[in-house]
């Protein structure tokens, strides 16, 4: 497995320094409030020693209580996904600042589902960039350790009669990351696992069903959605509704799907996508009037009846 990014030299001995302290027990793993406070005084210092507990097995690397994870009970699915730093928050740690983000734009990256509501928090955000400088650090025990957790995670769910699906992009756009990962949990775990995915690239490749992705369209690229619409995938839409709104039944001829209600949208996609039919993920547009502005302007909203 080859490194797809890397960690500025000074960052590389930051997060090596705090492995080696952990790996000799001179130092633990700092609690909530110890991180936060770190933070507060030295983030750097806070972010090196989070990625070190990610990269030693100190900390788990998952996350599995988001918003629209939470809405999944009782569903008789369970949900976990990986929340990394989008675009170029975790820049300054990398070399030639590397995205995770390359086919953003501005008018997705200021009303950033990663960095909205909870994500918005610093603790959050702080989580958020130490995973970024663990996979950066090391790729190939940052991949190994994730899969074993989902691989794990998948055995619980299986135990309780109940179906993992994982999303690896919560916050950042790596198909290649998603692929691997995949590839790797679902050889490992004696039960079934759904990836799925939400992209900006607009490509129109095909990842087989191991791997839902979902491409997101916005007007900037409406020829490339054009292009897209005949073959049969899943496209997101944000659609400029308030939350009492109905989202619209069909967009450019093809139905619409809730991709509001939980995240699993994959399932109802499943019965167009049998078929070869092209299907709209629903979304909202969420957030402060002032972002909302921002995605309005750079287009990544549109209006129901489009
Ligand atoms: S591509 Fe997705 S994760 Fe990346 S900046 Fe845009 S909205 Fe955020």
């Amino acid at each position: 497995m080859s490194q797809h990014f890397y960690l500025t030299p000074a960052a590389q001995e930051g997060v090596a320094a705090q492995v080696r302290e952990l790996a000799t027990f001179r130092s633990g793993v700092l609690s909530q409030k110890e991180l936060t406070g770190l933070y507060k005084s030295n983030p750097e210092a806070a972010i090196f020693h989070k990625a070190a507990c990610y990269i030693t097995g100190r900390l788990p690397i998952s996350t599995r209580a988001g918003h629209k994870q939470v809405k999944c009970r009782g569903t008789g699915w369970v949900n976990a996904g990986l929340t990394l730093s989008p675009h170029k928050e975790a820049g300054n740690f990398l070399v030639g600042r590397h995205t995770l983000c390359q086919w953003s734009t501005k008018g997705c990256r200021i009303p950033c589902v990663g960095t909205a509501g909870r994500g918005s928090m610093d603790l959050s955000k702080l989580s958020r960039i130490a995973r970024t400088l663990a996979l950066a650090y090391n790729e190939e025990i940052f991949v190994n350790a994730v899969a074993t957790e989902i691989v794990a995670a998948s055995k619980l769910a299986g135990k309780s009669g109940l179906l993992l699906a994982y999303r690896t992009n919560l916050a950042s756009d790596l198909t290649w990351l998603a692929h691997d990962i995949a590839q790797l949990a679902k050889t490992a775990s004696p039960y079934p696992i759904t990836f799925y995915d939400y992209t900006k690239n607009q490509d129109p490749f095909l990842l087989g069903r191991s791997l839902y992705v979902t491409r997101a369209h916005s007007h900037h690229n409406m020829k490339k959605t054009e292009r897209l619409l005949p073959l049969g995938l899943p496209i997101s839409v944000v659609f400029d509704i308030t939350k009492h709104q109905p989202l619209p039944t069909t967009w450019m001829g093809s139905p619409v799907i809730d991709g509001v209600h939980h995240d699993l949208w994959f399932l109802d996609a499943e019965p167009y996508l049998d078929a070869d039919k092209t299907v709209i993920v629903g979304l909202r547009l969420i957030g402060s009037e002032h972002k909302k502005n921002i995605a309005r302007a750079g287009l990544l909203a549109v209006q129901p009846a489009c």
